[in-house]
């Protein structure tokens, strides 16, 4: 009998145990989960989210498999992702009334306007947390990553905080300016561009030639650290030419990423181990 006891009680121990394990790693409890589930192969199970975008759900079928295909050629094939949900949503806050930009009439875009003056880059956190109302536990626990494309503005190409990423489409261009400015469509490719890097972050990774994005350096100088940096053409590097995305050309991550990926990501991911690896370098 005292056996018995003993044994259940070990059972009891051991599942809690691995439920807490479990929710330890899981984004159903934090936007910043601090571990890896343990996995037998390395890949990420992401979530592909449309809010308040010009991206429909028929998109994120397009735009998905070329992350796929895309990201895991820019990791060598060291880590691939797979597209466990695709969700189109719309924005949580509807546009004031009052609300007004000198140039603008366009409801659309003011809304997106809106959400740059109002909520920026705590977007993350609200796409977070709505998604958290319609998606499953069992989802939230599958999950590795949330990437979030949305119509939602503010001050940068994307962001990253945690294991959620976003970036924008479309693109709200000096609404400020006499005339209102432009609305920009960037393609899938780059999206997916934008994506990879947003990735590489959620992956604890940081930037790669940051030497060559240090305040005060002009334009000249920045060229020119670039031209010497070697992770230039790296997916995490701002060196990269953006511009050159399309059908055919696409960044990936270069050597020294593509060792800390193999020597610290990986290995985290299969063993389950905590999500910011130590012993990172600085790819210049
Ligand atoms: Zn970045």
């Amino acid at each position: 009998m005292r056996k018995l006891l003993f044994i259940s009680l070990s059972v009891l121990f051991t599942l809690n145990l691995q439920a807490r394990v479990r929710s330890k790693c899981s984004l159903r409890k934090s936007i910043s989960p601090k571990c890896y589930h343990k996995r037998d192969d390395a890949t990420l199970k992401v979530a592909l989210i449309s809010y308040g975008s010009n991206i429909k759900e028929s998109d994120l079928d397009r735009i998905g498999k070329i992350l796929e295909v895309r990201f895991a050629k820019a990791t060598n094939d060291l880590v691939r992702v797979e597209i466990v949900n695709k969700t189109e949503m719309d924005f949580k806050h509807t546009l004031p009334s009052d609300y007004v930009q000198d140039n603008i009439k366009d409801p659309e875009r003011l809304h997106r306007i809106w959400y740059y003056d109002n909520v920026g880059a705590k977007i993350m956190q609200e796409v977070y947390e709505e998604y958290k109302t319609i998606a499953t536990d069992d989802l939230m626990d599958e999950l590795d990553a949330m990437l979030i494309i949305t119509g939602a503005q503010f001050n940068g190409l994307g962001f990253a905080t945690g294991r959620v990423s976003v970036t924008e489409s479309p693109r709200e261009i000096a609404w400020g300016l006499p005339g209102g400015g432009r609305v920009e469509y960037p393609t899938d490719y780059e999206i997916v561009d934008e994506l990879i890097h947003e990735l590489g972050h959620n992956m604890f990774l940081g930037h790669a030639s940051s030497q060559c994005q240090k305040p005060g350096m002009t334009y000249e100088e920045k060229k020119l650290c670039c031209e010497n940096s070697e992770a230039k053409n790296d997916v995490m590097s701002y060196c990269r030419g953006r511009a050159v995305v399309d059908e055919t050309k696409m960044y990936g991550f270069e050597s020294c990423n593509l060792g800390m990926i193999e020597n610290l990501v990986v290995p985290a991911m299969l063993e389950g181990k905590r999500w910011n690896v130590r012993g990172r370098v600085s790819c210049r």
